[in-house]
């Protein structure tokens, strides 16, 4: 469901991108390079006869100044732009609505290849030093934890490495273009929107190593934070492949109860998961904490027992904990516990010796918290009729 319309300050209905390239029949099919790691860029230059390092400058163009026409990148020679012109184009997702919030928080609604649309929020916080873009990787998911209305829609589709980037290229192009780096319009990367970045892992690399190539996005490791429910082999070849920063959404401390939220947790449990936080620290060039996200569901995982057993659990990782009130949805069964329940669980973590940051929800009012993004989906897993029949008969 997007409210693309409901509560915003300066609704902007934009117009679709042509589709001329890919709905021809007779044009040849033109590469895309939007979606391009520098390995892959170099690659395609070679194959067309040209030097490799045609591949910085063109990435420069595309990913510090957002430009998406050959014929501008003057420092190309005439004959070469005309080549790329043939044979390639950069093209991002189609924006159909761009909304901001009362509190600075922006939201896009990107329509891609097939007619889904997907979701990209900017939140800034620090008095606007701090800019973080949250990132989909999926149309849907797969996964079905019981609390997240994206695992309710089902899952329609990977997005490809283009797509991805698209969101973070789209915004910087919408904020403004990269001139230095103490002022940047996207500061931040979490891929925390919709979809589970593991399950769509040849795509989520390579558009997460642009976004810390600095012909790219220039992010340091950081400030790019990958976001899973705990696809264990995945977080191994995580670790082998790139550097950046990790986020284990746990939300229970027994496999019990975590089961129960994360479906994917009978597959691989607590014990196997942390025991892959471990693995990936050890990877990492620096000293570096996971982050541990807890969605905080009332009576169901905030009480103190709860909080008890997170602490003695997370004991022997350097981590961070995240406390996420549930955002509520239509018939999803939970609620969102009190502000004064969450802030006594946050003491509790506190007394055993956590300091544990409760994430204030943003863009309410474009209704973009993110981990929230909810596209229009075609289920293929026929998940979403499945759960719109359960919601009709609890209504009988
Ligand atoms: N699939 C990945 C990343 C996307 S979800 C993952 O699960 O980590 C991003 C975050 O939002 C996750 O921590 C997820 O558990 C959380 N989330 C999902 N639904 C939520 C809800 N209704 N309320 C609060 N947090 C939610
Ligand atoms: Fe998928 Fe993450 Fe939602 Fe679970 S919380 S259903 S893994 S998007």
């Amino acid at each position: 469901m997007i409210d693309a319309q409901a509560g915003v300050d300066r609704p902007r209905a934009l117009p679709h991108r042509t589709l001329t390239a890919m709905t021809s029949t007779t044009a040849p099919r033109l590469t895309n390079l939007l979606g391009m790691s520098r390995q892959q860029m170099e690659a395609f230059f070679l194959s067309i006869g040209e030097k490799k390092f045609r591949a910085a400058q063109v990435m420069k163009w595309i990913h510090i100044e957002g430009c998406d026409n050959f014929a501008a990148m003057t420092n190309l020679s005439k004959a070469l732009r005309t080549r790329l012109s043939e044979v390639a184009e950069v093209r991002g997702p189609g924006v159909v609505y761009e909304g901001s919030s009362s509190d600075g928080t922006r939201k896009w609604v990107l329509e891609v290849e097939d007619g889904s649309y997907v979701e990209t929020v900017l939140i800034p916080a620090d008095d606007g030093k701090r800019r973080t873009l949250c990132v989909s990787s999926q149309v849907g998911c797969s996964l079905d934890c019981s609390f997240c209305s994206t695992g309710k829609q089902g899952f329609q589709r990977n997005l490809t490495a283009a797509e991805i980037i698209g969101q973070v290229w789209v915004a910087q192009r919408s904020v403004g273009p990269r001139r230095d780096t103490a002022n940047r319009p996207v500061t931040n990367v979490v891929m925390m929107g919709m979809g589970e970045p593991l399950m769509n892992y040849d795509n989520v690399v390579p558009a997460m190593k642009l976004m810390l190539d600095d012909d790219g996005y220039g992010l340091s490791k950081r400030r790019v934070t990958l976001s899973t429910s705990g696809v264990v082999p995945m977080i191994d070849k995580l670790g082998d492949e790139i550097d950046v920063s990790l986020a284990i959404s746990l939300h229970a401390a027994t496999d019990e109860l975590r089961s129960e939220l994360v479906p994917l947790n009978r597959k691989y449990n607590i014990r196997s998961l942390l025991d892959a936080c471990h693995r990936y620290l050890a990877k990492c060039a620096d000293t570096r904490m996971i982050t541990i996200e807890y969605t905080l569901i009332k009576d169901v995982n905030d009480q103190q027992a709860h909080a008890e057993q997170l602490a003695a659990l997370l004991k022997e990782l350097p981590c961070k904990i995240n406390l996420i009130p549930f955002n509520p949805f239509p018939h999803s069964g939970y609620e969102k516990p009190s502000r004064n329940q969450q802030m006594r669980f946050q003491q509790w973590l506190y007394d055993l010796g956590y300091t544990a940051h409760i994430r204030t929800t943003r863009g309410d009012d474009i209704d973009a918290a993110c981990g929230q993004l909810v596209g229009r989906v075609k289920d293929r897993t026929r998940r979403h009729e499945r759960y719109i029949q359960s919601i009709q008969i609890d209504a009988d």
